[in-house]
């Protein structure tokens, strides 16, 4: 099992390695590759899915059995690239059910404002919703097109609300491959209380924690 913070970087990283070198030549579902990555730490909460992982097609079972027998898991991870300058987040970000405040805050970093390279602390839920999306949408990586923006730089964003929840830490606009966004955001209307926008033409779906609402752009 991995632990400790400042180990678990490095570790995740190799394996990070030999799983994108395995990646060509072997293509195990993305979420039963997860499972394999973190090993021990997965099992805690996804036993059901472990002994599968080798000869599953690719497909996710809704619910995770793991989820019916124990609940929403305690320990949860998020996985994404930020488009904007390529950089990645994956980590656990809870575990026993308390946030990880440096990964809540490196995950916020990658997450900024690249344009004035500023960051604010994210809204941790805006981590679960993409928890639950990765196994949702049985999805590896999530790609984030935009997370805080500053006041100033969402004022020059064409089409960007003026009070939008970007400014106050309180939203994502995301892009799952592969999937039909404008479902997703359908979906998430049935889950989430805040805000979903559909933006089908540009492929991407905003999801914010502020009040209750749902827009087409
Ligand atoms: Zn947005």
């Amino acid at each position: 099992m991995i632990r400790g913070h400042a180990g678990r970087s490095s570790t995740v990283s190799a394996s990070l390695a030999r799983n994108q070198l395995a990646d060509g030549a072997m293509k195990t579902p993305a979420i039963y590759r997860r499972n394999l990555l973190f090993g021990g730490i997965a099992a805690a909460c996804l036993n059901p899915l472990t002994g599968r992982a080798e000869n599953t097609p690719a497909s996710c079972t809704w619910p995770p059995p793991g989820w019916t027998e124990k609940g929403f898991p305690t320990r949860r991870w998020v996985k994404i690239s930020f488009i904007n300058t390529g950089e990645r987040f994956e980590n656990l970000y809870m575990e026993d059910g308390k946030y990880i405040m440096p990964e809540v805050q490196q995950f916020s970093w990658v997450c900024r404002d690249f344009r004035r390279s500023e960051w604010a602390w994210l809204n941790p839920l805006l981590m679960d919703f993409l928890f639950v999306l990765h196994w949702k949408y049985c999805k590896d990586e999530i790609k984030i097109l935009s997370g805080y923006r500053s006041p100033e730089t969402n004022a020059q964003i064409e089409g960007a609300a003026l009070r939008s929840q970007h400014i106050w830490a309180n939203a994502l606009d995301i892009h799952l491959p592969d999937v039909d966004n404008a479902a997703v955001a359908e979906d998430f209307k049935k889950f989430i209380y805040g805000g979903v926008g559909m933006y089908p033409l540009k492929h991407f779906t905003h999801l914010d924690c502020g009040p209750l609402r749902n827009w087409v752009g």
